[in-house]
C-alpha cells in the first residue's frame, strides 16, 4: 500500500484535519491500493498561495525552457511506464493493456507540448502606417485550477497540465478522490524533471470543499474542469459570477448509427469495442446504437453474441477484455439503469447482471449488456450510463437516424458505419457532436487534434488537446510600435 500526501509548494504535506481515506482495488477490494489525506478549503488556499508565489518566475522563463521540463517529464514517465500502468490498473480497474495505453498517452502528451514550446507565439500583422509594427504576443493567465474526473486518471490530468504549464501558468489540481495516485505521481515526475517548487500543486480531498475553493478564489484566473454536468454547471456558475475563464468538459450519450449497407461484422466490432472497452467508462463510449430496421434483428443478434463472449475479469489476467466498474456505487447505478429500461418495456438481449463467480465476488464486475427495443423517449436513450450498457434503437431510414441521434441534450462523439459516401458526408454535416467518426469507434482520440463537445457536453468555447489547447491557457496582447521618427 502506498501512502500519499498533498503536494504543495514542492513539499509533501498532510491535511490539517489529520484525517485520511484509503482506496481499494475495484477488481478485488481485499487489496488496499493507497491512502490519502482528507483536505479541505484550507489546503486549497495554501496551494493557491504557493502557486501565486511561484508563477511570476515561471512565467518569465521562455516557453522553450518550460518545454524542456515537459519533454524531460515525458522521458521519466516512459521509464516508469510499467509501474504506473500497474498502479492505474489497481486503482481504477482498467485492464493492463488499457492502463499501459493510457500511461503511454501521457508520455506522448508531454512530448507533444514539449515540442510545441518551440512554436508558441503570436501574429505579426500589417500596420496601417509605414514605419510601424503591429503584433500580438501570448501571455500566461497566472494561476489556473484543474478539476479532473476518475475515468482517465493520468491522461486527463496530463492533457490539461501540459498546455497549462508550457504556457507559463502555475497550477492547482484537484484529482478525483477515486484515483489521485497518478496525478500525485505526475507531480513527482515533473519535480524530478526540474519544475520549480510551487508551479504545480496537488490537493486531494472532498469535491465541494477543495473544488469549491478553486472555483471561488480570486487568485485563480481560470478553471478547466472535466466531469459530470451536475458538478460542471455548478462550477461554471461560480466562475461566471467573478468572470473567470471557464472550460467545462462533461458527459455524452454517444450514438453509433448503423446503416443497412454497412458491413455488419465491422459494425459489431466497432460498437462492442466502443461500448464495452474501458468498461464503458469513457465520455466518448457508444451508449446508443441507432440501426436501420431492415438489418436491426441481424445486427442485434450478432452484437449480443459478441457481448456474451466478452471476457470480464481483473485487468492483470491475460486475455481479459473488460475490468470492473470503478466502485460499488457506479456498478449499482449501471444495474439500476438496466432494470429501469426493462421496466419501461425494453428487451434485455445480453448481460444485465453482476458477476460474482469465484474471486469476481470481491470486485465490481458486470456483464457487457445489450438492450434492444429502446425508444428515443426512454431513460436509457437519454441519460448517460457510465458503464458497459448499450441501447439498440431501430429506425426507418437515414433521416430518422439523424433525428434520433440529435434528439438528446448532449453532443460529444458520434459514429456512423456505412459504405455510402454521400450519407457519411451528410451525417458529418448534420450530426450535433464535437467529434465525428466514420467507420471508426466513437472512443479513441488523436492527441494532436482538438477535442470537445457541444450542447450540454461542453462550454463549447475553448477546445482541449492539440495546439489549440494553448488558447485556453493564454491571453493575447496586441502591441503597436512606431519606429518612423
Ligand atoms: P464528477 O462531476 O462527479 O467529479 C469531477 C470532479 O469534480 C472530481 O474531481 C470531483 O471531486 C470534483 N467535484 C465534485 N463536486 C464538486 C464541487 N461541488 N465543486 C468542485 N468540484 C467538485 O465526475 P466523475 O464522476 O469524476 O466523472 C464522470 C463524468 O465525467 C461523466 O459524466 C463523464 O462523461 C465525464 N467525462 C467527460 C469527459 C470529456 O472530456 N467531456 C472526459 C471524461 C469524463
Amino acid at each position: 500500500m502506498r501512502e500519499y500526501q498533498n503536494f504543495i509548494g514542492g513539499e509533501w504535506v498532510g491535511a490539517r484535519s489529520g484525517q485520511s481515506f484509503e482506496n481499494r482495488n475495484p477488481a478485488d477490494i481485499r487489496e488496499v491500493v493507497a491512502g490519502y489525506p482528507i483536505s479541505g478549503a484550507a489546503e486549497a488556499v495554501q496551494a493557491i498561495d504557493a502557486a501565486a508565489a511561484a508563477q511570476p518566475a515561471w512565467g518569465k522563463q521562455t516557453s522553450v525552457a518550460r518545454g524542456r521540463v515537459l519533454s524531460k517529464a515525458g522521458q521519466i514517465l516512459e521509464g516508469r511506464k510499467a509501474e504506473l500502468a500497474d498502479l492505474l490498473m489497481r486503482e481504477e480497474g482498467k485492464t493492463l493493456a488499457e492502463s499501459t495505453g493510457e500511461v503511454q498517452r501521457a508520455v506522448d502528451i508531454f512530448r507533444f507540448y514539449g515540442g510545441l514550446s518551440y512554436t508558441l507565439g503570436g501574429q505579426t500583422l500589417p500596420h496601417d502606417l509605414p514605419g510601424n509594427l503591429l503584433y500580438t504576443t501570448r501571455q500566461p493567465l497566472g494561476v489556473v485550477g484543474l478539476i479532473t474526473p476518475w475515468n482517465f486518471p493520468i491522461a486527463i490530468p496530463s492533457w490539461k497540465l501540459a498546455p497549462a504549464l508550457v504556457s507559463g501558468n502555475s497550477v492547482v489540481i484537484k484529482p478525483a478522490s477515486q484515483v489521485p495516485a497518478l496525478t500525485l505521481e505526475l507531480a513527482r515526475v515533473l519535480a524530478e524533471a526540474g519544475l520549480p517548487k510551487g508551479v504545480l500543486n496537488v490537493v486531494v480531498g472532498e469535491g465541494r470543499a477543495v473544488g469549491g475553493e478553486i472555483a471561488t478564489n480570486r487568485q485563480v484566473a481560470a478553471v478547466s474542469f472535466t466531469g459530470s454536468y451536475t458538478v460542471g454547471s455548478q462550477v461554471y456558475l461560480q466562475l461566471a459570477q467573478r468572470m473567470a475563464r471557464a472550460q467545462m468538459e462533461m458527459g455524452g450519450k454517444n450514438p453509433t448509427i448503423v446503416l443497412a449497407d454497412a458491413d455488419l461484422d465491422l459494425a459489431v466490432s466497432l460498437v462492442s469495442r466502443a461500448a464495452f472497452g474501458l468498461t464503458g467508462q469513457a465520455c466518448t463510449a457508444t451508449s446508443r446504437v441507432i440501426v436501420e430496421e431492415s438489418v436491426a434483428p441481424e445486427f442485434t443478434a450478432k452484437l449480443a453474441a459478441r457481448a456474451r463472449t466478452w471476457k470480464v475479469g481483473p485487468g492483470w489476467v491475460p486475455g481479459v477484455e473488460m475490468g470492473p466498474a470503478v466502485n460499488e456505487q457506479e456498478l449499482l447505478g449501471n444495474l439500476q439503469h438496466v432494470q429501469r429500461a426493462i421496466d419501461e418495456g425494453a428487451t434485455l438481449v445480453a448481460g444485465g447482471n453482476r458477476l460474482t463467480e469465484g474471486d469476481l465476488v470481491h470486485g465490481f464486475f458486470m456483464e457487457p449488456t445489450v438492450i434492444s427495443g429502446v425508444t428515443p423517449s426512454m431513460g436509457l436513450a437519454q441519460e448517460e450510463v457510465f458503464g458497459p450498457v448499450v441501447a439498440v434503437l431501430s429506425v426507418a431510414d437515414f433521416d430518422e437516424a439523424i433525428r434520433v441521434a440529435n434528439g438528446v441534450d448532449v453532443g460529444l462523439s458520434a459514429s456512423i458505419v456505412t459504405r455510402d459516401l454521400k450519407k457519411a458526408m451528410l451525417y458529418s454535416e448534420q450530426i450535433e457532436a464535437g467529434v465525428v467518426k466514420i467507420n471508426q469507434i466513437s472512443t479513441g482520440l488523436s492527441l494532436q487534434a482538438p477535442f470537445g463537445g457541444i450542447k450540454k457536453s461542453s462550454t463549447d468555447t475553448f477546445r482541449e488537446q492539440g495546439a489549440g489547447a494553448i488558447d485556453f491557457y493564454t491571453r493575447s496582447k496586441t502591441v503597436y510600435l512606431d519606429y518612423s521618427s
